[in-house]
Order: C-alpha cells, then sequence, then structure tokens
C-alpha cells in the first residue's frame, strides 16, 4: 500500500503554529513511508476563501520545507459531491431539514432543560410529502443532513488514541449542506479522501467526533475508511489554548529570525516521549517519527524554547545552507569563526560590520591607550608571523607585565568595539592586518 497523507486548510487565513504542526507530522508520516504528501485546500466556502490566503499557505509551507506532492482545490470538485450527494439522496443517507437556527436552538434549550443531550430530534424525517410541499410553498428552503445509521456502532483504532468507540444513536446527523446550496466541511471532505487515494488522516483532536461522523460517510459512499491518528491539541506555556498561538505563524517567526529547521525541530517532537534536539537535518526526525511516541497530554510549545533551539540549530548549519544570506564577501572560513556567536542569523550583519568596520572603541584609560600605542608598534614588527595573535599577546605580556583581563579586553576592544565576541585568534586574520594597525592607532590616541 502507498501512503497518502494530506494536509487541508481553509484558506481563510495565515497558518498558524497548530496548523503548521498538523502539516508536519502528515508532511513526516509521508516521507517516512515514501508516500506522498498532498496539499488539500479546502475552499468550499467561496466568500471567505481567499486567493491570498491560498498564495500564503503555499508560500509558508514551501519556507518550511513541506513541499506538497500534489496539490487539490475543493472549488473545483463541485460537481463531484452534486454527484454523491444525489446517490446518498437515493439511498436515504440524507435527508433535507427545514428548522431555522432559532428552531434548532429552542429545541437544544429544551433538551438541555429536561437533563437530556442536545442531539437532533430527526423531526424532519417525519414530515410527509405535503408537509414539505408546504413548507416549501412558504418559502423555506430546506438544508440538508446526513442520517446516521444507528445500528452500526462506530469504532476505529486511532493511531495516537487508541480504540475509539461512538454510539451513533448519542449524536446528532450531521447538516452537509446549507440553504444555500453550499457546502459544510464533513461530506466534500470524505469524497475527496476517498477520490485522492488518502490512506491516512491526521489531526488535531478537536476533529475526533468528526472521524465518527465521517467513518459513517465513508461505508455508505462505498469505501473503507482510511486510518486515522488524532494529535492532541498545541497549548501554551500557559497551559491553554491561547489566541496568541492562533495568530503566530510564519511571518511572526521569520520576524523574529527563527529558522525553519527550529520550528520543525520544534513542533516534530513537542508532545511526543522523544525529546526536542537540535538538529538542522530533518532526515533523523523523519526516521524516528513515530505515532506510538505522541501523547495524549496536549503539547506545550513555548517560546523561549524554540529561541534557544533556534541559536543551538544556527550553530549548526553548514555555510552551504546559508551562504545566500550571507554577506557577499563572507566567505566559509569567516563563516566558521562568526558562527557560534550568532543568537540568530541577523546577528551576522553586527559581527560582520565587525570585521569589516568602520568600528567605534570605547574611549581607553591614559594608561590602556600607552598600551595599545605599544601593540600596535609590536604588530607591525610581527607582521610576518603565522601566528599573530599568539605572537602579540606574548609580546606584550613579556613588556608589560600584563597577563588576563587586562591584557587581552583593551585589545578586544580596540580591535572590534566590543568586549565580548568570537575568539580574537581566529578574527584577527578575518579583519586583516591594516584594518587592525588602524584600528589600534585609531584607540591608541
Ligand atoms: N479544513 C479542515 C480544517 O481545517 C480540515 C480538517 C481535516 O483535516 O479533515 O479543520
Amino acid at each position: 500500500m502507498t501512503i497518502k497523507t494530506r494536509f487541508a486548510p481553509s484558506p481563510t487565513g495565515h497558518l498558524h503554529v497548530g496548523n503548521i504542526r498538523t502539516a508536519l507530522h502528515n508532511w513526516m508520516f509521508a516521507r517516512k513511508e515514501g508516500g506522498t504528501f498532498l496539499l488539500r485546500l479546502d475552499d468550499t466556502d467561496a466568500e471567505r476563501s481567499n486567493e491570498e490566503y491560498v498564495e500564503a499557505i503555499r508560500a509558508d509551507l514551501a519556507w518550511l520545507g513541506l513541499t506538497p506532492d500534489e496539490e487539490q482545490r475543493q472549488s473545483a470538485r463541485f460537481a463531484r459531491y452534486e454527484e454523491e450527494f444525489e446517490k446518498l439522496k437515493a439511498a436515504g443517507r440524507v435527508y433535507p431539514a427545514y428548522e431555522t437556527a432559532q428552531e434548532l436552538d429552542l429545541k437544544r434549550k429544551i433538551q438541555l432543560g429536561r437533563g437530556k443531550p442536545p442531539i437532533y430530534d430527526r423531526a424532519a424525517l417525519d414530515l410527509s410529502d405535503a408537509e414539505r410541499a408546504g413548507l416549501e410553498e412558504q418559502g423555506r428552503k430546506p438544508h440538508w443532513r446526513f442520517k446516521l445509521d444507528h445500528d452500526t456502532p462506530i469504532t476505529w483504532a486511532d493511531r495516537i488514541r487508541g480504540e475509539q468507540h461512538f454510539d451513533p444513536a448519542l449524536l446528532s446527523d450531521p447538516v452537509i449542506r446549507r440553504e444555500d446550496g453550499s457546502w459544510l466541511y464533513m461530506l466534500p471532505s470524505a469524497i475527496d479522501d476517498i477520490d485522492m487515494g488518502i490512506t491516512h488522516v491526521v489531526r488535531g483532536e478537536d476533529h475526533v467526533a468528526n472521524t465518527a461522523v465521517q467513518i459513517q460517510m465513508f461505508h455508505a459512499l462505498g469505501a473503507e475508511p482510511p486510518e486515522f491518528a488524532h494529535e492532541a491539541l498545541l497549548v501554551g506555556t500557559e497551559g491553554k489554548l491561547s489566541k496568541r498561538l492562533g495568530s503566530l505563524g510564519v511571518s511572526s517567526f521569520r520576524e523574529k529570525h527563527i529558522e525553519p529547521q527550529a520550528i520543525v525541530a520544534l513542533l516534530a517532537r513537542i508532545g511526543t516521549s522523544d525529546p526536542v534536539e537540535p538538529v538542522a537535518d530533518v532526515e533523523p526526525l523523519i526516521s524516528t517519527f513515530d505515532f506510538a511516541r505522541f501523547g495524549r497530554a496536549p503539547a506545550r510549545f513555548d517560546d523561549e524554547e524554540l529561541t534557544q533551539l533556534n541559536q543551538k540549530i544556527v550553530h549548526l548549519l553548514d555555510y552551504d545552507a546559508v551562504k545566500d544570506r550571507l554577506p557577499e564577501a563572507m566567505d566559509a572560513a569567516a563563516w566558521e569563526v562568526i558562527r557560534p556567536n550568532l543568537h540568530d542569523m541577523h546577528d551576522v550583519e553586527q559581527w560582520w560590520q565587525v570585521v569589516t568596520g568602520p568600528i567605534s572603541a570605547p574611549e581607553m584609560s591614559p594608561e590602556d591607550r600607552e598600551f595599545l600605542s605599544l601593540a600596535r608598534a609590536k604588530m607591525e614588527e610581527l607582521e610576518a608571523s603565522g601566528d599573530l595573535w599568539k605572537d602579540l599577546t606574548g609580546a606584550l605580556k613579556e613588556a608589560t607585565g600584563r597577563k588576563g583581563k587586562s591584557l587581552f579586553m583593551p585589545l578586544r576592544q580596540a580591535l572590534t568595539g566590543l568586549d565580548h565576541g568570537p575568539d580574537m585568534n581566529a578574527l584577527l586574520p578575518l579583519i586583516g592586518l591594516k584594518s587592525a594597525l588602524a584600528r589600534l592607532a585609531q584607540a591608541a590616541v
């Protein structure tokens, strides 16, 4: 069997970190199994769907490296939905209902008042042809419900949640189509999963009740349901589903200079029994991906953890992986020197400025100025040294008796303008002799 997964966002907004996690797991599972990853745009709602969001979803997935093998759009498939709808109608599995939203609301309140679960009472099934005609004459249009089979218990072996059981008699027949003929999510999704050969539906546990209904839809449509894996939801450090997480997406990650590899490494592992690890390469994450490792407790998303992971991952990035984003003159050797000092890729510019100048050194004390003047003279003498920094500091130590901080700090400050940074031994060759001499001279006056 060739594995096929799908990520099915509605293009009614930007992807948020929760959607990204679902997309990632679908992508990883397909990659691990040598299968196919489908992007399905659930754009049946013409009013709320927007081409701008379609583009943004594609761009976000591309930036994350989660490139789909195939793309489909529900808006191109209305004829197929109509076809299956007619078959289900003929088979008595969908039926028209005429209650208004207010009438349904009232029914629910009465049921709740009597201590009963608010399940649709199927009153519409009892309407005679004459009653239906009467309602339509009044200008009422039906919406359509899928008729659950109350005699067939619903069960599935969820890849994450284990055995699931639902009594269909305790579920409302779901509305699948509105009065204006537009589709709700439920039926088109099942038709697509069948037509597109989806073998595994991986999505959030907020869809568990939908799955119960859709399992009966698959059977009613003459197909075996795919496998399901419902993952626990993502929560913030505050332990709740927050508004903040709902608006956290690729653009905010990019603004904060977070690398796609860091998001992938974090979202691949949180909520599982495997540790979050700094890996710049996705392969080890793919090869260890396993639904059995997913827990039932919510996965915690922590910005601070992401920031730290991002830093560790930046320190692992090869020159080839970043060279397009580096200043033009910065070569592999310079990258190696600067890389361990980066919090994120944005810091590169600041360090490159330290190398190329101009820099401004802090005001030096008279003693340090004298020391730097001597340092300049020594550096000139040692010009040909193969190990300039070592020889220079060695000579200065001997000449002045300075050591430790009083030896190194004025030199670092004069040469970089900062009191911390890359190993001077490695940095000095990047700065170059000419600039180094000029910087020492400038700090000495
Ligand atoms: N468009 C649905 C959603 O975003 C898809 C759910 C599914 O994966 O089936 O919730």
